[in-house]
């Protein structure tokens, strides 16, 4: 039988044979670890009867793991040199497909419909680029796809900023952008040296399971999303001095007290003190004052 894709020697080889060389600028740190993988197959959950989009399959590490358990795996590769590879790499499962494009510019919603028509169970699995992880996270939370969640290999601060719990350092607008659609869990930590080539910092496996409806009521999400990035602009403002700064204004400070007053929030607190309840009722009750 043949070696795993993510045998050092077998990636190795596979590297030397089509004399590739790792782009930096695309985050191209691929995994050698067959634990690590099986940590992020299982921590998704994929069965024979999930589909599954992945994003960067680089030369098909993860995807090989994930072929094994799913329906389906589509992916989605930026750089060309890698097609040809994956093409070889992966040419024992046919349920897999490989679409050249970068994600950030992909009509997820028509790719979804055409590839997984008639599949209940969806999740996106993927080691992300570093450098696009966030937009990357973002983008598939706010376009409210019709998937069961997200698991992710992410450097280690960015998962500990999106499950951070407020009141503690990492606690920020990432944190509640990400919560309000789903919760977050950091699973595990991971070493640079499961990684060919190791990149300067250590990651994290996060997953992200969408919620069904958002956890608290917020009259305009735009507004909401608003309030929570003003107050967080200079962390070590208070919300009033935030808000009346960076997006209501400072001839508005006796409304915005008053709102203070009638919701029960101390406008001396920082953003960061705030949980995601108290920022729904806050920003319903400054709404009237958008400008
Ligand atoms: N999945 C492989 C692994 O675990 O070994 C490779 C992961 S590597 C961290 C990230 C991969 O994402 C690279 O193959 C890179 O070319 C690809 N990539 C980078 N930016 C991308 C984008 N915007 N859209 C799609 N793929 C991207």
């Amino acid at each position: 039988m043949r070696k795993d894709i993510s045998t050092p020697q077998y990636t190795r080889s596979i590297i030397d044979k089509h004399k590739f060389t790792f782009k930096k600028s695309l985050g191209q740190n691929f995994l050698i670890d067959r634990n690590i993988l099986d940590k992020i197959v299982d921590t998704a959950g994929v069965t024979s009867e999930t589909g599954v989009i992945e994003i960067g399959p680089g030369i098909g590490s993860l995807t090989e793991q994930l072929a094994k358990r799913a329906k389906k795996v589509t992916a989605f590769e930026i750089d060309q040199r890698l097609i040809p590879i994956l093409k070889d790499t992966l040419s024992d499962y046919p349920h897999v497909k490989i679409i050249h494009q970068d994600v950030l510019e992909a009509d997820l919603p028509a790719i979804i419909e055409e590839e997984f028509s008639g599949l209940d169970d969806l999740m996106v699995v993927a080691n992300l680029p570093y450098y696009v992880t966030t937009p990357i996270i973002l983008k598939l939370l706010m376009e409210r796809l019709p998937i069961r969640g997200i698991v992710v290999m992410i450097q280690k601060e960015v998962a500990d900023r999106m499950a951070a719990e407020p009141g503690t350092k990492n606690y920020g607008s990432l944190s509640i952008a990400v919560q309000y659609y789903a919760v977050a869990k950091s699973e595990v930590k991971v070493p640079k040296t499961v990684f060919v080539p190791q990149p300067n910092v250590d990651s994290s496996v996060i997953s992200l399971m969408l919620r069904d409806e958002p956890p608290v009521e917020v009259a305009d999400e735009t507004f909401f999303f608003e309030v929570v990035r003003a107050s967080f602009a200079q962390r070590r403002k208070t919300l009033l001095n935030n808000l009346q700064n960076n997006l209501l204004s400072k001839e508005q400070k006796a409304e915005i007290e008053q709102v203070f007053q009638e919701v029960d929030i101390d406008g001396k607190r920082r953003g960061e003190t705030l949980t995601i309840a108290e920022f729904a009722k806050l920003s319903n009750a400054l709404l009237p004052l958008k400008r």
